[in-house]
């Protein structure tokens, strides 16, 4: 935890020379018909295969590692995956996942043997967007919503994982989404609030495949919702979603990006399956691809002139890059 704080001190004072948090988005390829989201359309070139992914992780360090997708546990090798990852990343301090819970028993096949490996819990967020039948049309996967109590159940066998449950806001879900908190917990009467996310859908041409997501209307009654259930905790990473939250209100009521500054690229960065690096998952420009410089992210990272990059992005408020930004924003 030392490390992060640090690395969150020399991005506040500008002096960071390498991003501490990874999105990497593992697979394209995914089970579900999400309405928000059109990965499981993209046609699928080869992805990295393990001894790229090996090649990458040896020369590239990092504190922090975000594996999405797609639908992670499709990859028929996450499992070496995790091992490289254990592996090479020794300074590693943060390591969460989302999945769509398709696949409870495989979940829990290739995360149990990690359950005491990496340092801190392993954090688990369980994609849902409504409740019942509603969350399985929304997310276009019969039987989700079933699946996704069967994986709760499962992965909460293994001591080291949290789990969270994951919400995109969208015109689909505006009428649902109160409700899938006391839904859940029906379920689990253990569930506590806290463990509820929310995310505003967004644009991202090159990552979900979509760009014409709605304006926003009455999203803020949803999102205060989310800020009054939520208990006070001292735990920062509980501090740093509320703060989420309540700079979502406001980026959804200006449609500018609510903070000075975004840590995309000096603090963390986007890699795509097939090793392609963008700033972030929302901005569709591409900065490089890791095969060109054998794997090392510093020779494509040195030629980025960030203010330019900055000034034509698409100002997204997205959870990815939006907690590094900020933590760097924490007075000290
Ligand atoms: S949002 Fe996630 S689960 Fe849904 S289609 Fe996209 S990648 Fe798949
Ligand atoms: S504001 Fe959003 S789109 Fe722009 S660089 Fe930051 S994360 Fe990317």
């Amino acid at each position: 935890m030392i490390s992060l704080i640090d690395a969150v001190l020399r991005a506040k004072f500008n002096c960071i020379q390498f991003p501490y948090k990874l999105n990497f988005a593992l697979t394209f390829k995914c089970n579900s018909r999400c309405k928000t989201c059109n990965i499981w359309a993209k046609k699928h070139p080869p992805e990295m295969n393990l001894q790229e992914i090996y090649s990458f992780f040896v020369k590239n360090k990092f504190l922090w590692i975000n594996l999405t997708g797609g639908e992670i546990f499709l990859r028929k090798d996450l499992e070496r995956v995790l091992k490289i990852i254990l592996q090479t990343q020794k300074k590693l301090v943060l390591f969460n996942f989302t999945s769509n819970c398709s696949l409870p028993e495989e979940m829990y096949r290739v995360l149990k043997p990690f359950s005491d490996k990496f340092k801190g819990k392993i954090k688990a967020t369980f994609s849902v967007d409504s409740y019942n039948e509603r969350n399985d049309l929304i997310r276009g996967m019969p039987n989700g919503w079933e699946n996704t109590l069967k994986a709760y159940g499962l992965l909460n066998r293994i001591k080291n994982i949290s789990i969270f449950f994951g919400t995109t806001l969208s015109k689909y879900n505006l009428s649902d989404v109160k409700l899938i908190y006391p839904m859940l917990k029906e379920r689990i009467p253990k569930l506590r609030f806290n463990q509820m996310h929310l995310n505003i859908a967004g644009n991202s041409p090159h990552y979900y495949g979509v760009s014409n997501q709605d304006n926003y209307e009455n999203y803020e009654n949803i999102i205060n919702f989310y800020l009054k259930n939520r208990c006070k905790s001292l735990n920062p990473v509980h501090f740093v979603g509320t703060r989420f939250l309540a700079y979502s209100k406001r980026f959804i009521q200006t449609k500018e990006y609510p903070l000075r500054i975004c840590s995309a690229i000096t603090e963390s960065i986007y890699i795509d399956p097939y090793g392609s690096v963008y700033p972030c998952i929302s901005f569709d420009h591409k900065l490089g691809n890791l095969k060109e410089t054998n794997f090392e992210l510093k020779k494509i990272l040195r030629k980025q002139k960030k203010s330019r990059i900055f000034s034509r992005c698409p100002k997204c408020w997205t959870s990815c890059e939006a907690y590094c930004s900020i933590m760097r924003e924490f007075p000290l």
